[in-house]
Protein backbone atom coordinates (compact mmCIF):
# COMPACT_ATOMS: atom_id res chain seq x y z
CA UNK A 1 0.00 0.00 0.00
CA UNK A 2 2.60 2.79 0.88
CA UNK A 3 6.19 1.77 -0.37
CA UNK A 4 9.43 3.80 0.40
CA UNK A 5 12.36 3.17 -1.56
CA UNK A 6 15.81 4.24 -1.06
CA UNK A 7 14.70 7.39 0.11
CA UNK A 8 17.34 9.79 1.35
CA UNK A 9 15.82 12.99 3.11
CA UNK A 10 17.96 16.29 4.25
CA UNK A 11 17.44 19.50 6.16
CA UNK A 12 19.89 21.79 4.63
CA UNK A 13 23.22 19.88 4.38
CA UNK A 14 21.96 17.51 7.05
CA UNK A 15 21.21 13.95 6.07
CA UNK A 16 18.85 12.66 7.79
CA UNK A 17 17.12 9.81 6.03
CA UNK A 18 19.60 7.60 4.42
CA UNK A 19 18.75 5.20 1.75
CA UNK A 20 15.36 4.39 3.70
CA UNK A 21 13.32 1.69 2.40
CA UNK A 22 10.39 0.11 4.05
CA UNK A 23 6.37 -1.24 3.32
CA UNK A 24 2.75 -1.04 4.71
CA UNK A 25 0.75 -3.84 3.19
CA UNK A 26 -3.13 -3.44 3.22
CA UNK A 27 -4.49 -4.32 6.77
CA UNK A 28 -1.19 -4.43 8.86
CA UNK A 29 -0.32 -2.61 11.93
CA UNK A 30 3.67 -1.84 11.07
CA UNK A 31 5.92 -0.03 13.77
CA UNK A 32 8.90 1.85 12.98
CA UNK A 33 11.12 2.11 16.16
CA UNK A 34 13.59 4.61 16.84
CA UNK A 35 15.19 6.62 19.90
CA UNK A 36 15.25 10.41 20.03
CA UNK A 37 16.35 12.26 16.53
CA UNK A 38 16.68 8.56 14.78
CA UNK A 39 14.49 10.53 11.88
CA UNK A 40 11.23 9.06 12.71
CA UNK A 41 9.07 12.19 12.15
CA UNK A 42 10.98 12.97 9.32
CA UNK A 43 10.10 10.06 7.40
CA UNK A 44 6.49 10.99 8.54
CA UNK A 45 7.10 14.14 7.13
CA UNK A 46 8.76 12.88 3.86
CA UNK A 47 6.21 10.91 3.11
CA UNK A 48 3.56 13.89 3.89
CA UNK A 49 5.46 15.58 1.07
CA UNK A 50 6.66 18.45 4.26
CA UNK A 51 10.16 17.92 3.45
CA UNK A 52 10.83 16.46 -0.08
CA UNK A 53 13.13 13.02 -0.33
CA UNK A 54 16.59 14.24 -2.53
CA UNK A 55 16.78 10.38 -3.93
CA UNK A 56 14.42 7.33 -4.10
CA UNK A 57 10.94 7.06 -4.29
CA UNK A 58 7.68 6.66 -2.10
CA UNK A 59 4.46 5.00 -3.41
CA UNK A 60 1.02 4.72 -2.57
CA UNK A 61 -1.48 2.38 -3.59
CA UNK A 62 1.42 2.03 -7.00
CA UNK A 63 1.38 5.69 -7.82
CA UNK A 64 4.51 8.49 -6.94
CA UNK A 65 3.49 10.52 -4.70
CA UNK A 66 7.25 11.63 -3.61
CA UNK A 67 6.12 14.92 -5.72
CA UNK A 68 2.60 15.76 -4.99
CA UNK A 69 1.33 18.02 -2.61
CA UNK A 70 0.01 17.40 0.91
CA UNK A 71 -3.38 18.09 0.12
CA UNK A 72 -3.16 15.70 -2.91
CA UNK A 73 -2.06 12.92 -1.01
CA UNK A 74 -4.46 13.19 1.81
CA UNK A 75 -7.16 13.41 -1.06
CA UNK A 76 -5.55 9.90 -1.86
CA UNK A 77 -6.21 8.10 1.04
CA UNK A 78 -3.61 9.04 3.83
CA UNK A 79 -3.92 10.72 6.95
CA UNK A 80 -1.59 11.60 9.40
CA UNK A 81 -1.69 12.52 13.34
CA UNK A 82 0.99 14.73 14.26
CA UNK A 83 3.34 14.16 16.98
CA UNK A 84 2.19 16.39 19.99
CA UNK A 85 -0.98 16.25 18.40
CA UNK A 86 -1.56 19.83 17.37
CA UNK A 87 -5.69 19.88 18.14
CA UNK A 88 -6.86 23.63 17.21
CA UNK A 89 -6.56 24.73 20.78
CA UNK A 90 -8.96 27.72 20.77
CA UNK A 91 -12.01 25.33 18.56
CA UNK A 92 -14.44 23.34 19.84
CA UNK A 93 -14.16 19.10 19.77
CA UNK A 94 -16.75 19.13 17.06
CA UNK A 95 -15.37 21.95 15.00
CA UNK A 96 -11.68 20.44 14.97
CA UNK A 97 -13.42 17.01 13.73
CA UNK A 98 -15.20 18.92 10.88
CA UNK A 99 -11.49 20.46 10.16
CA UNK A 100 -10.59 16.99 9.46
CA UNK A 101 -13.84 16.24 6.94
CA UNK A 102 -11.14 17.24 4.36
CA UNK A 103 -13.37 15.60 1.49
CA UNK A 104 -17.06 15.54 2.46
CA UNK A 105 -18.67 17.85 -0.16
CA UNK A 106 -22.07 18.00 1.73
CA UNK A 107 -23.06 18.70 5.43
CA UNK A 108 -24.93 15.06 5.62
CA UNK A 109 -21.84 13.26 5.30
CA UNK A 110 -19.64 15.47 7.66
CA UNK A 111 -22.68 14.31 10.16
CA UNK A 112 -22.24 10.86 9.58
CA UNK A 113 -18.41 10.68 9.96
CA UNK A 114 -19.14 12.98 12.90
CA UNK A 115 -21.05 9.93 14.46
CA UNK A 116 -18.64 7.31 13.18
CA UNK A 117 -15.79 9.34 15.49
CA UNK A 118 -18.24 9.71 18.21
CA UNK A 119 -19.09 6.01 18.67
CA UNK A 120 -15.12 5.31 18.45
CA UNK A 121 -14.28 8.04 20.97
CA UNK A 122 -17.88 8.59 23.32
CA UNK A 123 -15.62 11.05 25.10
CA UNK A 124 -15.34 13.20 22.42
CA UNK A 125 -19.15 13.13 22.17
CA UNK A 126 -19.53 13.92 25.71
CA UNK A 127 -17.04 16.94 25.15
CA UNK A 128 -18.59 18.24 21.89
CA UNK A 129 -18.93 21.84 22.71
CA UNK A 130 -15.57 22.01 24.99
CA UNK A 131 -12.33 24.04 24.15
CA UNK A 132 -9.66 21.42 22.71
CA UNK A 133 -7.28 23.29 24.43
CA UNK A 134 -8.81 22.49 27.71
CA UNK A 135 -9.45 18.83 27.20
CA UNK A 136 -6.87 16.36 29.18
CA UNK A 137 -3.56 15.13 26.90
CA UNK A 138 -5.34 11.88 26.45
CA UNK A 139 -8.39 13.57 25.23
CA UNK A 140 -6.64 16.11 23.21
CA UNK A 141 -4.91 12.77 21.45
CA UNK A 142 -8.04 11.08 20.94
CA UNK A 143 -9.34 14.02 19.47
CA UNK A 144 -6.31 14.21 16.98
CA UNK A 145 -6.84 10.37 15.93
CA UNK A 146 -10.92 11.61 15.33
CA UNK A 147 -9.50 14.29 13.28
CA UNK A 148 -7.13 11.99 11.00
CA UNK A 149 -10.23 9.84 11.07
CA UNK A 150 -12.70 12.01 9.75
CA UNK A 151 -11.55 11.99 6.04
CA UNK A 152 -12.17 7.99 6.08
CA UNK A 153 -8.31 7.07 5.34
CA UNK A 154 -7.28 4.24 4.03
CA UNK A 155 -3.94 4.74 5.77
CA UNK A 156 -3.57 6.34 8.95
CA UNK A 157 0.30 7.49 10.09
CA UNK A 158 0.65 8.23 13.65
CA UNK A 159 3.72 9.94 14.91
CA UNK A 160 4.14 8.70 18.66
CA UNK A 161 0.44 8.84 20.25
CA UNK A 162 1.71 7.40 23.42
CA UNK A 163 3.99 10.58 24.30
CA UNK A 164 3.56 12.07 27.17
CA UNK A 165 0.23 9.98 28.25
CA UNK A 166 -0.62 8.16 31.59
CA UNK A 167 0.26 4.12 31.21
CA UNK A 168 -3.66 3.79 31.32
CA UNK A 169 -4.06 5.90 28.67
CA UNK A 170 -1.19 4.55 26.76
CA UNK A 171 -3.10 1.41 26.89
CA UNK A 172 -6.40 3.25 25.65
CA UNK A 173 -4.37 4.76 22.64
CA UNK A 174 -3.26 1.12 21.83
CA UNK A 175 -6.11 -0.33 22.26
CA UNK A 176 -7.78 1.80 20.21
CA UNK A 177 -5.24 1.76 17.25
CA UNK A 178 -6.22 -2.13 17.54
CA UNK A 179 -9.98 -0.91 16.43
CA UNK A 180 -8.97 1.63 14.29
CA UNK A 181 -7.43 -1.58 12.27
CA UNK A 182 -10.06 -3.82 13.10
CA UNK A 183 -12.20 -1.48 11.17
CA UNK A 184 -10.55 -1.53 8.17
CA UNK A 185 -7.90 1.17 8.16
CA UNK A 186 -4.12 0.37 7.52
CA UNK A 187 -1.81 1.70 10.18
CA UNK A 188 1.94 2.95 10.41
CA UNK A 189 2.86 3.66 13.82
CA UNK A 190 5.87 5.32 14.77
CA UNK A 191 6.91 4.86 18.31
CA UNK A 192 9.62 5.18 21.23
CA UNK A 193 7.60 2.75 23.58
CA UNK A 194 8.33 -0.25 21.71
CA UNK A 195 6.95 -2.66 24.18
CA UNK A 196 3.43 -1.41 23.61
CA UNK A 197 4.03 -0.72 19.86
CA UNK A 198 5.16 -4.43 19.57
CA UNK A 199 2.54 -5.82 20.99
CA UNK A 200 -0.15 -4.59 18.75
CA UNK A 201 1.88 -4.46 15.17
CA UNK A 202 2.51 -7.61 12.67
CA UNK A 203 5.84 -5.93 11.55
CA UNK A 204 8.25 -3.57 12.65
CA UNK A 205 11.37 -1.29 11.37
CA UNK A 206 13.71 -0.45 13.73
CA UNK A 207 15.52 3.20 12.59
CA UNK A 208 19.25 4.69 13.96
CA UNK A 209 20.30 7.67 12.57
CA UNK A 210 18.36 7.74 9.72
CA UNK A 211 19.33 3.84 9.09
CA UNK A 212 17.13 1.19 9.12
CA UNK A 213 18.19 -1.17 10.90
CA UNK A 214 16.76 -3.91 11.40
CA UNK A 215 13.20 -5.55 9.88
CA UNK A 216 11.31 -8.16 10.60
CA UNK A 217 7.98 -9.55 12.66
CA UNK A 218 6.92 -7.70 15.57
CA UNK A 219 7.22 -11.55 17.37
CA UNK A 220 10.81 -12.01 16.28
CA UNK A 221 11.85 -7.78 17.00
CA UNK A 222 10.56 -8.51 20.37
CA UNK A 223 12.90 -11.85 20.56
CA UNK A 224 15.98 -9.78 19.43
CA UNK A 225 18.89 -9.04 21.69
CA UNK A 226 19.73 -5.33 20.08
CA UNK A 227 15.95 -4.85 20.42
CA UNK A 228 15.76 -6.13 24.24
CA UNK A 229 18.88 -4.22 24.84
CA UNK A 230 18.06 -0.97 23.26
CA UNK A 231 14.75 -0.58 22.98
CA UNK A 232 12.69 -3.24 25.71
CA UNK A 233 15.09 -2.11 28.61
CA UNK A 234 15.56 -5.75 28.48
P1 LIG B 1 12.00 12.30 18.48
O1 LIG B 1 11.61 10.93 18.94
O2 LIG B 1 12.89 12.99 19.47
O3 LIG B 1 10.84 13.13 18.03
P2 LIG B 1 12.71 11.65 15.73
O4 LIG B 1 13.23 10.28 15.52
O5 LIG B 1 11.30 11.93 15.36
O6 LIG B 1 12.98 12.10 17.22
P3 LIG B 1 13.39 13.75 13.85
O7 LIG B 1 12.48 14.79 14.43
O8 LIG B 1 12.99 13.13 12.58
O9 LIG B 1 13.70 12.61 14.92
O10 LIG B 1 14.84 14.42 13.69
C1 LIG B 1 15.92 13.75 13.07
C2 LIG B 1 17.13 14.69 13.01
O11 LIG B 1 16.83 15.78 12.16
C3 LIG B 1 17.51 15.30 14.35
O12 LIG B 1 18.92 15.31 14.45
C4 LIG B 1 16.95 16.70 14.30
O13 LIG B 1 17.72 17.61 15.06
C5 LIG B 1 17.03 17.01 12.83
N1 LIG B 1 15.95 17.94 12.44
C6 LIG B 1 14.62 17.76 12.61
N2 LIG B 1 13.92 18.79 12.12
C7 LIG B 1 14.82 19.66 11.62
C8 LIG B 1 14.71 20.93 10.97
N3 LIG B 1 13.52 21.49 10.71
N4 LIG B 1 15.87 21.53 10.60
C9 LIG B 1 17.08 20.95 10.83
N5 LIG B 1 17.24 19.76 11.43
C10 LIG B 1 16.13 19.12 11.83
Amino acid sequence: MLELHNVDAYYGPNHVLRDLTLEVKKGEIVTLLGANAAGKTTTMKTIFGIVRPRAGAITFEGQRIDAVSTDQIITRGLALVPEGRRVFSRMTVSENLEMGAYLATDRATTESDLERIYTLFPRLKERGKQLAGTLSGGEQQMLAMGRALMARPQLVCMDEPSMGLSPILVQTVFDTIQQIRAAGTTVFLVEQNANMALNIADRGYVLQQGRIVLSDTASNLRDNDLVRSAYLGA
